[in-house]
């Protein structure tokens, strides 16, 4: 989506997390540290008055840093809306945990403003894909949100989680729990963000579809959000942007194509119960992505 014109791609605005030891190099190559880019966010950071923090401090799970259960009750999301928002009521007036929550609101503010004034543009495509944080943007009135919706088929998605899973040692290796979760997570989403937000304001594309023919896809989602239709193109670079996120965004530039290795990996009884699990919400994805056509 970063090669529209009218339209600035920091991958996951969140920055790099405070986990690595040093920031990972930007897209474009350089050094945090040494990008014109991020070094002009920076100074206008600096007129608004915001402390420097070398990991962007966006995140509003850095409340959540000691992962206890008490903080995660005090401000985690919950399984339970009405729960939630109970929680929420009551905790809000005298929490030190709601004031740092309105503190890192007001940094996500400014770090837009920033990002606008360097790039000038109006439209910031932010890919954290945390619901929570998600989740506390939306209370902030007057930003204009739309949601894109990304849906992946659901074999792909879990093939992806088993060889996670496998490759690092770590997590779920059983499919019927893999899919659950699968499905869970977009129940998560569907409560927690596309029933809150106004449809004009979101759009579902199927992750195939968009492998398919990327082109027409952008220009969908440009129409739903009102943006200029026939300005993408397929000649994307990374080192003309200025992103950070996950390894794929420094990747040199390939063609957008289907990864169908489920197809060898599961066999037809595997692929039978993932569709068992999945495939009722994963067609009401597909006829949302069709409806809005
Ligand atoms: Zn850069």
């Amino acid at each position: 989506m970063g090669t529209h014109p009218d339209v600035v791609n920091v991958g996951h605005m969140i920055g790099p997390g405070a986990s690595f030891k040093k920031l990972p190099n930007c897209s474009c190559r350089k050094q945090h540290d040494k990008c014109q880019f991020w070094k002009n966010v920076e100074k206008e950071l600096n007129k608004l008055g915001e402390p420097k923090n070398l990991y962007f401090g966006l995140h509003f799970n850095s409340i959540l840093e000691k992962r206890t259960v008490f903080n995660r009750l005090i401000v985690g999301g919950l399984i339970f809306d009405r729960i939630e928002r109970l929680r929420n009521s009551i905790v809000k007036n005298y929490s030190k945990y709601y004031e740092e929550i309105k503190r890192i609101k007001k940094r996500n503010i400014r770090y837009i403003e920033a990002i606008k004034k360097v790039s000038n543009k109006n439209i910031i495509i932010d890919s954290s894909k945390d619901i929570l944080r998600l989740q506390y943007l939306m209370e902030i009135p007057f930003l204009d949100i739309k949601v894109v919706h990304l849906v992946r088929e659901p074999q792909g998605a879990v093939s992806s989680s088993l060889r996670r899973a496998k490759k690092r040692n770590k997590g779920s290796k059983s499919l019927v729990w893999t899919t659950l979760r699968w499905l869970l997570y977009e129940k998560k989403i569907e409560k927690k963000i596309l029933n809150k937000i106004k449809r004009k304001n979101q759009y579902t594309v199927i992750y195939e579809d968009l492998c398919g023919n990327p082109l027409l896809v952008l220009d969908e989602i440009a129409d739903q959000f009102g943006i200029k239709k026939g300005k993408f193109t397929t000649d994307y670079n990374p080192r003309n942007q200025h992103i950070y996120g996950n390894a794929i965004r420094i990747r040199e530039p390939e063609k957008v194509k289907r990864d169908m290795r489920w197809e060898k990996e599961f066999n037809q009884l595997q692929i039978s119960t993932i569709d068992f699990i999945s495939s009722r919400y994963y067609n009401k994805c597909k006829r949302k992505e069709i409806v809005l056509d």
